[in-house]
């Protein structure tokens, strides 16, 4: 017999995460599975990082409507989850008078979709709250409820309160098919095995097309993965106040220059649509794109100061706006399945997703109960996700008791970020442990500063063969065919098994 759930979630990037901290709260046994070693590695991984207000989707699109709805419940998230979320207002650029009218656009188009806080700021105005700004700037949008977060450290915090609640999570677990009798879901066949389930929840990201069609439904709809490329720029060098987007083009809100949580400023990202669910590569195109995008709107901003690049891929569907008269081929589909039971689909998750995320969590348990789940609320739900300590932002003495409670976290590690031994082994012995030189990176930081893990690297490899009991051989960037090393030398034998 098959381990049984009621439901089970398939893709552990911020949306089924967030679907699987909603539906922990009420009497389920609820499992999520990951194919990756890790959660949060897909498209959650590489993006803008923030909040959006709302004023950007078409009006009457679901996208629309979850955005405004996501972005309502970020204060209360970030204060019960206890990840890192600025709401710093965010600011469209109009440079020259030639962009000006698009800011009334979109301020109308935010009022129909019902964002609050927006008014237009003077060009005089602008250059006063950001002196980096372009002089020729000829008026801006700001939003007050625009903001910023860490998209791995809120997933984290997510899945991780999901998990207190009594949820399962498997990684490295492949959903392969789906096992139906009688025109009903009844399990689902993994690389693990196989699982028996009520609903399933299809929340894998840029393969929800695939799974969608294993269940025959929508055969029409496809995902086309849209490329953003990126550059981070060293804290150092260059630190902005908030988030600066241009007037947005017909693909994209176009590219931005924003700070982030962590204080590096990014620059991105492109839209370029590919075949490939899996190339992330940067290109030098891309990149020159990205570079002179920045520029248009910070002038200073120099290619010496970039001291990484990455790429995130948009899952960008094509299934229309169910909204009659709304003209949009590229929303989100947020349903229960209409060929089998027992299945909802989240698909073509695209821009504004992780905004989102919390409110297309809660659209899932309306659409369980609207299909006649009873959902008992369970008496000892905690929704608290305590934070664990992050030795940079400690003042001098809260650093003094951390030390004298614990001595690793007087170890530093990581000497950019000032990542300290203490965080690592909690992050290795939390309630979803980090199990590679990426797990540790992502929740810490460590190894993203000016170096970019160059010191940190060799110790990271000594630390984590001891504390996961393998060989150092065995430590991996992220997961099995990332090791760093092919064999010991000859003196080093031995070191760390
Ligand atoms: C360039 C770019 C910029 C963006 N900027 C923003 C922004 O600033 N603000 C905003 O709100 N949104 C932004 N987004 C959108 C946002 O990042 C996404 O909407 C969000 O991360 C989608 O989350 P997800 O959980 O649906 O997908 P993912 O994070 O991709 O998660 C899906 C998961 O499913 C797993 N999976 C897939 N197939 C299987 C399988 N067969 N078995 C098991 N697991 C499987 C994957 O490994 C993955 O971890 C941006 C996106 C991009 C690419």
């Amino acid at each position: 017999m098959p381990e049984s759930y009621d439901i089970i979630i398939i893709g552990g990037g911020v949306v089924g995460c967030m679907v699987a901290r909603a539906l922990s709260r009420y009497r389920l046994d609820i499992l999520l599975i990951e194919k990756e070693e890790d959660i949060g590695a897909g498209t959650t991984a590489a993006n803008t990082a923030l909040v959006h207000p709302g004023y950007d989707p078409p009006v009457g699109s679901l996208k629309a409507a979850l955005n405004v709805a996501g972005n309502t419940m970020w204060p209360q998230l970030a204060a019960e989850l206890n990840f890192s979320f600025e709401q710093s207002g965010d600011y469209v650029v109009a440079i020259g008078t030639e962009e000006l009218p698009i800011l009334d656009e979109l301020m109308e188009r935010g009022r129909r979709n019902g964002v609050p806080g927006m008014r237009l700021l003077s060009a005089e105005e602008m250059r006063r709250r950001e002196p980096r700004i372009n002089p020729q700037v000829s008026g801006a949008l700001f939003a007050a409820t625009g903001g910023m977060c860490d998209p791995f450290g809120v997933t984290l915090a997510a899945v991780e309160n999901a998990v207190m609640n009594g949820a399962r999570i498997l990684r490295e677990t492949a959903f392969e098919d789906f096992i139906i009798s009688k025109g009903e879901i009844t399990g689902i066949r993994t690389s693990r095995g196989d699982f028996a389930c009520r609903w399933a929840v299809n929340a894998a990201g840029l393969h929800a097309d695939e799974v969608m069609h294993k269940a025959g439904e929508r055969p029409e709809f496809r995902i086309t993965p849209r490329k953003g490329e990126y550059l981070i720029l060293d804290r150092a060098e260059m630190e902005l106040k908030s988030v600066y987007f241009p007037v947005p083009t017909a693909v994209s809100k176009g590219i931005l220059a924003t700070a982030t949580v962590h204080g590096n400023t990014i620059l991105g990202p492109t839209a370029v649509d590919q075949e490939d669910k899996q190339d992330k590569e940067n290109t030098a195109d891309g990149l020159e794109e990205v570079l002179a995008g920045g520029k248009k709107l910070i002038p200073s901003v120099d290619a010496r100061q970039v001291i990484a690049v990455f790429a995130g891929l948009r899952a960008a569907g094509n299934a229309p706006c169910r909204t009659p008269g709304v003209d949009y081929g590229h929303d989100f589909i947020v349903e229960v399945a209409e060929k089998v039971r027992g299945l909802i689909n989240l698909g073509g998750i695209e821009s504004p997703g992780l905004t989102a995320s919390p409110a297309i969590a809660q659209r899932v348990v309306e659409l369980l109960q609207d299909a006649g789940e009873t959902l008992t609320v369970k008496k000892d739900w905690n929704p608290i996700r305590p934070a664990r300590p992050r030795f940079r932002h400690l003042t001098h003495a809260e650093r003094q008791v951390l030390i004298a409670q614990d001595a690793l976290y007087g170890r530093i590690i990581c000497r950019c970020e000032n990542v300290t031994e203490g965080e690592i082994i909690a992050e290795l012995r939390s309630p979803v442990p980090a199990r590679s030189y990426d797990g540790i990176k992502r929740r810490t930081w460590l190894g993203t500063g000016r170096c970019q893990g160059g010191f940190d690297l060799p110790r990271m490899t000594e630390l984590l063969a001891r504390e996961l009991g393998v060989p150092q051989t065995e430590v991996s960037k992220k997961g099995g065919g990332s090791e760093f090393l092919r064999r010991l030398t000859k003196d080093a034998e031995g070191a760390g098994e």
